[in-house]
């Protein structure tokens, strides 16, 4: 679906909500209770005297609406504008912010901010528990780390570098994982959990993976030495991590500016998210069926009390 259709299929709220329920319960509406699927359809007037669609359970009594518990549970904000904010995250492929979607869906900058925090929550785990297979290329990336002028002290303060470990299969799928520090004993733990033990890994030649990679997958390993300016050895090369990394940085560069650690991780699933929903048609129908199963993400929750860790900004 492209932004032209989306514009033509959803013109109204209830084009949204009969559609956003066929996406949640293919074979029915089903109680979200008790399960049964005895369900009736009643249209409330709430004190706005504003019509609200509601489905009650003719089994238990419960009632609730079709967006209940997904990401849209309570939102002030229409379906269609939650459509449409949809599609335009996920076909930008370096990302939009939240200051450009806030124009052009005509909400409020904090609104559209929550919303594609949401959005990019529904994005989260497209993977599951899958494990990288084939030849796949590992390598690690920085970000930010530039010196950045405290405007206080008028002192020029360096953040710490965030480490970001890209595993990429060819021709396939991608993870992204933030990090801690760059630590061997950390990418040997992230690495087991990513990588099938029947793939052959290709990283460079830096001594992070030398204990990085662990022992089933250390016969294949093959490495590269850039050090050396032998950047395509034949078959043994990390071009493609090094694409998806080239990708990522623009998008910082251009939509996201500055990134907190504490919110970098869903940053890095969005880009994953696209890349490896490239080919996918479907890519909006894939959102709303995962939008339906993933957790509301509250703005108190989204917005609290930072931990040490997460004070650190991604500054471009
Ligand atoms: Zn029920």
């Amino acid at each position: 679906m492209n932004l032209a259709e989306l514009a033509r299929d959803f013109q109204t709220e209830d084009e949204c909500i009969d559609y956003f329920e066929k996406m949640r319960w293919p074979s029915g509406v089903e109680c979200l209770a008790c399960e049964s699927k005895r369900i009736s359809h009643i249209t409330t007037h709430g004190k706005t005297k504003k019509a609200r669609r509601v489905l009650q359970c003719l089994e238990c009594g419960k009632q609730f609406s079709a967006t209940c518990n997904t990401i849209f549970h309570d939102s002030h904000i229409p379906l269609r504008k939650w459509f449409l904010a949809i599609q335009l995250l996920s076909q930008a492929k370096k990302g939009m912010s939240s200051c450009q979607i806030s124009r052009t869906i005509g909400v409020s900058y904090k609104t559209a901010w929550h919303m594609t925090h949401r959005i990019r929550e529904a994005m989260d785990a497209a993977l599951g528990n899958y494990k990288l297979q084939g030849t796949v290329e590992i390598d690690e990336t920085y970000l930010g780390g530039k010196p950045r002028k405290d405007l206080r002290t008028g002192n020029h303060v360096v953040r710490p570098k965030i480490p970001v470990i890209g595993m990429v299969e060819r021709k396939g799928v991608m993870r992204f994982q933030k990090m801690a520090k760059a630590r061997s004993k950390d990418i040997k733990i992230l690495v087991t959990e990513s990588v099938s033990r029947t793939a052959q890994v290709m990283t460079d030649e830096s001594v992070l993976y030398d204990s990085g990679i662990p022992l089933f997958l250390k016969h294949k390993h093959k490495t590269i030495n850039h050090s050396a300016r032998q950047y395509v050895d034949g078959y043994i090369h990390t071009n493609t991590v090094e694409g998806a990394f080239g990708l990522l940085k623009r998008g910082i560069v251009g939509s996201y500016h500055r990134l907190s650690y504490k919110h970098l991780q869903r940053y890095l699933n969005e880009f994953e998210f696209r890349w490896n929903n490239r080919k996918e048609k479907a890519i909006f129908e894939h959102i709303l069926i995962r939008a339906a199963k993933s957790n509301p993400l509250p703005y108190a929750l989204l917005t609290a009390p930072e931990t040490e860790g997460d004070k650190n900004e991604v500054p471009f």
